[in-house]
């Protein structure tokens, strides 16, 4: 009678496995004075290929000591987290590449106590693909898609942040609001598609006049805001006077003078809500349509 071969199914060894898989197994030991190094370090995948597993077998201090950016403190203290709490330890680092770009690897192993320390037995994996997905879907979630610019969710977040080391270390923040001036109009006569043109040159010009610290975004239809960290009230006023000269004088393919801005000028009063903030630029705005428009205006 044939042998089934289903029936009898070959066990394949973990010798023969491993250096198959798309990853890294690994136990990784930290001696309580420090001291780290892989016991255990295999896989397959490209980025063992860049690695001295001897040298890491010995001592792994140099190679997270060469990680770039914040990865090196960031993997060091998930470590120390996951060590003083034995929770498992998951964190991502960027892995150097000497013949081309650093690699994203992902991390996630489990702690136990061992002799002289902390040994975490766990995987890794490449996850660049991942995270350049990653990235592409935050820039799409964070830009206007006409101008490109920055979006109104990804200004909060920043004016959070700045506003926040602005109260920490009491420096001045101002913002401007900026709205085109008749913009319906300039649609009904020149068209949609102009208008569209219109916006587009004038954020580009925007960004070439503002400070590389300084943000602009759109905050929707013919509106855009700009955080200027950093920055008193008087000088934000300075800046934002240049903006509306610069624009005014411009020709956007209708003639010079047919695009005008009023903006709204306003510093941050330390610890207070940014929608207070907004408002106060808000009814700077408002005051510079009242006034006439094409000018710049902040609330005494
Ligand atoms: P004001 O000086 O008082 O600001 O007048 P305005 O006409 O600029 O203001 P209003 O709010 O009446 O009109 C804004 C116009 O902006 C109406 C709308 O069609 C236009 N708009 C909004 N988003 C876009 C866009 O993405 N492209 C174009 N071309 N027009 C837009
Ligand atoms: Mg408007
Ligand atoms: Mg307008």
């Amino acid at each position: 009678m044939p042998v089934n071969d289903i029936d009898a199914p070959q066990r394949v060894s973990v010798d023969t496995l491993v250096p198959r898989i798309p990853g890294v197994i690994f136990q990784f030991h930290r001696s309580h004075n420090g001291h780290m190094r892989f016991p255990y370090l295999e896989g397959g995948g490209m980025a063992l290929k860049y690695v001295d597993r001897d040298v890491l077998a010995r001592n792994a201090g140099q190679l997270v000591e060469q990680l770039t950016g914040n990865d090196h403190p960031k993997v060091m203290s998930a470590i120390e987290h996951s060590a003083r709490c034995m929770l498992p330890l998951t964190t991502r680092f960027r892995l150097p590449i000497p013949t081309g770009k650093p690699r994203w690897i992902a991390v996630s192993a489990q702690p136990e106590s061992a002799q002289d320390g902390v040994q975490w037995n766990g995987i890794m994996m490449d996850i660049s693909d991942q995270v350049s997905e990653e990235q592409r879907l935050r820039k799409l979630c964070d830009t206007d898609h006409l101008t490109e610019l920055p979006n109104r969710r990804k200004l909060m977040v920043h004016l959070t942040n700045v506003a926040s080391l602005s109260t920490r270390h009491g420096t001045p923040l101002s913002i401007m609001m900026i709205d085109i001036d008749h913009f319906k109009r300039l649609n009904d006569r020149w068209g949609h598609l102009h208008g569209d043109e219109v916006l587009k040159q004038l954020a580009a010009q925007a960004q070439t006049l503002l400070r590389c610290e300084d943000m602009i975004a759109r905050l929707g239809g013919e509106e855009f805001m700009v955080v200027l960290p950093l920055t008193p009230l008087q000088q934000c006023h300075k800046f934002a006077d240049r903006l509306r000269q610069a624009i005014s004088v411009r020709d956007f393919g209708m003639g010079p003078g047919q695009v005008t801005l009023s903006i709204g000028v306003a510093e941050y009063r330390c610890g207070e809500p940014l929608t207070s903030l907004i408002e106060r630029a808000d009814q700077a705005l408002y005051s510079a349509k009242d006034v006439g428009r094409d000018c710049v205006c902040f609330l005494r």
